[in-house]
Formats: structure tokens, sequence, C-alpha cells
């Protein structure tokens, strides 16, 4: 139920309508805006959606090959998740507009097995059970061009303030926009790819750190837009560049102290040990969720700083899966672990559920840590990769399909309903790749998250 004076206060504050925002499988958000008045019914009731959003493969087709979902018969309800912790954010970027994030529930009001919110809730629940708070924050990777000319917004150098001169006004709505929406954010900077733009999120619950970047990226979007820019948060905009990695930092904590964070030699605890074990072992098959797409696939790069391998080390930036210690200047407080392998084209509800269940499953299991590795492995030929047990992860559909089927934990973590419509749109989009070039492939995704 929706507090009715938050009716009166949105339209007193201009509000004629709010979008309810959903992410599906492809990482691509869809969303319904419902007038303002009509909140609360949608609060109450729901809006009504068709049941097959699952199955919607990154092109706008609609794959019946799941057999949980395959007729375009049936609808489900949209409900704007406005409780109290979470309301509804009027859109500083887009006056007039307020936004809700969407959960899915059954016609009849039970809950609905392709709900992504849904799954990351259990996750959160189990971290608690096993005692455990989550800490996690995207690193937003965003390449802008000129709307009118398709030309680079800046010239770099990389890291330089020469190119965020060149966008100065962007930025300036943007921290403004970004503070007014209610996403803190730690700093941003000009990053490697040609004119691209890096944001880090900071770190919050999961729930609300989902939910951040679902509505940073909206908010990216309106101050680009009001700045006759374009964003792409493709993983790959083009391949002569860069991709854009959305990295994913998680940690955890157990009575307000770091977990992770202890007194071994990379600073460890033996939780932070196995949390990281648990990672590393099932990095195959989660990465089938945090990197996904057709475009993930062609963004595993080794030298790219994109994770194409199967490792973890301490600060290395080629690792998939890096330590960022604590130190005396930091405090123990700082311990985490990034994923380089997450990108946009990943449901972050999902990415986020199958990280902590990998590192939770690691802690219960008490998963052995193997020795970090410091270098460029890439650089290493294969037989030297081979004895150091070092894998590539997956460069085609079928790898990925096959890593995907092959994880328990993905499996338990999704659901057998979620994973069989999960399968079936990697299917989908991979077929639709294979009858055209790398390059249509990227054009295809270039706008779409
Ligand atoms: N752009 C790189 C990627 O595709 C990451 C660069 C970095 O480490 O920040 O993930
Ligand atoms: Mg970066």
């Amino acid at each position: 139920m929706i507090d009715p004076a938050l009716v009166t206060v949105l339209s007193e504050g201009g509000i004629v309508g709010v979008t309810i925002g959903w992410v599906d499988n492809n990482g691509i958000v869809r969303s319904r805006t419902v007038p303002v008045a009509e909140l609360e019914a949608a609060a109450r009731r729901g809006v009504g959606i068709t049941a097959v959003f699952a199955v919607f493969d990154s092109h706008d087709g609609i794959t019946f090959a799941h057999d949980g979902l395959s007729t375009p018969s049936g609808d489900v309800r949209l409900v704007p998740v406005v409780d109290a912790v979470r309301g509804v954010t009027p859109l500083a970027g887009q006056p007039g507009i307020a936004w809700a994030h969407g959960r899915q529930i059954s016609a009849d009001g039970t809950p609905w097995p392709y709900d992504t919110r849904s799954v990351l809730e259990r996750q959160i629940a189990a971290a608690a059970d096993a005692g455990f708070d989550v800490r996690a924050g995207f690193e937003i990777e965003v390449v802008l061009s000129r709307e009118s000319d398709g030309s680079p917004a800046h010239r770099g150098p990389a890291y330089s303030a020469n190119a965020l001169r060149d966008i100065d006004e962007f930025t300036v709505q943007l921290l403004r926009d970004l503070a007014a929406n209610g996403i803190p954010i730690g700093q941003l900077h000009a990053e490697y790819g040609g004119s691209q733009l890096e944001i880090a999120l900071s770190p919050l619950d999961p729930l609300a750190a989902a939910d951040a970047q679902v509505l940073a990226r909206q908010t990216i979007h309106a101050a680009a837009r009001a700045h006759g820019l374009r964003a792409s948060f493709a993983p790959v905009p083009s391949l002569a560049n860069a991709g854009n990695g959305w990295h994913l930092h998680t940690s955890l904590s157990r009575d307000g102290r770091n977990a992770l964070t202890g007194d071994d030699e990379h600073g460890l605890s033996d939780v932070g040990r196995s949390y990281i074990a648990g990672l590393v072992r099932e990095l195959p098959g989660i990465v089938a969720v945090t990197a996904p797409s057709t475009g993930s696939l062609l963004r595993r790069r080794p030298g790219f700083w994109a994770g194409a391998y199967a490792f973890w080390g301490v600060e290395n930036r080629e690792a998939a899966v890096r330590l960022v210690p604590s130190s005396p200047l930091l405090g123990t407080e700082h311990t985490n672990v990034e994923l380089k392998a997450s990108d946009a084209s990943a449901n972050p509800y999902l990415a986020l559920a199958v990280t902590i269940a990998a590192g939770l499953k690691g802690i219960a299991d008490k998963a052995a840590l193997p020795e970090p590795i410091q270098e460029d492995v890439g650089s290493w030929d294969d037989a030297r990769r081979e004895s150091a047990g070092v894998t590539a992860l997956a460069t085609t559909h079928q790898e990925q399909r096959a890593h995907l089927l092959a994880s328990a934990l993905v499996r338990t973590v999704l659901g057998d309903e979620l994973l069989g419509a999960f399968v079936a749109v990697r299917d989908a989009d991979a077929a639709w790749a294979s009858e055209h070039t790398a390059h249509e492939v990227l054009e295809s995704l270039r706008w779409i998250y």
C-alpha cells in the first residue's frame, strides 16, 4: 500500500507520470509509465504486462523455445516497489517524470518465478542467514558520442582533465542529477577507451546497488540527451577500442566489520579467502550471467582489463577477480572483491545474486584459495597457463551455454524456470548473431542498455 500523501507530494512537485522500470534477461531496462493519479492503483494491484518478457531477446524478438513460456498468452502484474525504504524518485533530468523500480508478480498475486528482483532478495536472505551483510557497487563505463554526427564527445587523453573539459556541461548536470536522484558516487573520470567515461557508484546494500545501477543509466541517458550526446553502455561499442565493463565490487560485513579483512599475507580473513575461492571456482557459470550477451563474448579480449581469464590477483587488472585490499591508509573496512567479467548486458539483480551465492558457497565449503597471479596471463603461452591452472572464459555461445547449464549454483540461484528462459534468450541472440557479422552484432547492441 502506498501513502496517499505521496501522490499529493508528487503532484504538487509537478510530477505527472511515474515510470516503473525493470530489467529483462538481456540487461535491457523495460518500463511502463502510469499517470501519477494511477500510482496508488498500480501499487495495489500492479499494471498488466505480458508474461513473456522473460523470453524477449536483445533484438526485441520473442523466443518460444522455453517450455514454461511457449505461447503469447498470459499476463503478469508489474508492481512499483514503493515500500518505506525505497520510494518514488522524481527524475532531475526528466522534469515531470518520477521513477519507481518494478517487481513482477503472477496475476493471482503469488510470486512469479521469472521475477529477478526476488532472485536477489533470496540471496540477501541467504547471506543474512549465514551471518553476513553484503555491500555492493557497480562501476559504470560509458562511451559518449555527439547525437548530431556520431563523433566522439571527448578527445582524450585517457584519464585527463582535457577530456573532461570537452564534456563539462554534461558532467556538471550529471553530478547534479545523480545527487538529486539519490545515487551516491565515489568519483568519475575519462576512461581509457575512446570517448569513454567511468562513474563509480558507491557501495550500498545489494538491492539498493542494483536499483542505483538502473537509475544511474536513466540519469546518464537524460543528461546526455540534454547536451546533444548519446550514451552507449554496450559491452563493446567499437572493436577498435576498449569495451565498457560494469565491474561489480562486493564485500561482506559481520557485526558491522568487514568480514573479508584479516591478517594473511593479502590482508584476508579465512572468510575472505574462501569468498574469493568460491567466486573463482564458479567463474565459468557465473560470468554466463554477469556478462551474458553476444557483446560480452566479444568484449572478453586479453589485454583490455576485461577479465578474459579465470583467475584472481591482488590489484591485478587483467584478472577476472581482483582483490582490492585494505591498507594502513585505507583502513580495514576497505577490502572488497571486484568482478571484472561483468557488463551492462547483465541483469544487475541476477548478476549480484549469482556473485553473492558463489562467494557464500565458497565460505560454506571452506574453499581453498589458489595463489594469486600478478602477471598478465594473456602474454603467457598455452602450456604455461595450463600448468598454472588458468583457463580462458568463454568467447563462444556454445562454450558459455555449456558452462551455464553445467553450473549447479546458477541453477539453484535462478531456479529451473528462470534458467530455462535465460538459456532460450541466449540461444535466440546467438542465432541472430550467426546470421550477422560481428560489426552488425555490435551495432545492434550499441544503444539498447
Ligand atoms: N574497459 C575495461 C573493460 O572492458 C576495464 C578498464 C578498467 O579496468 O577500468 O572492462
Ligand atoms: Mg574502468
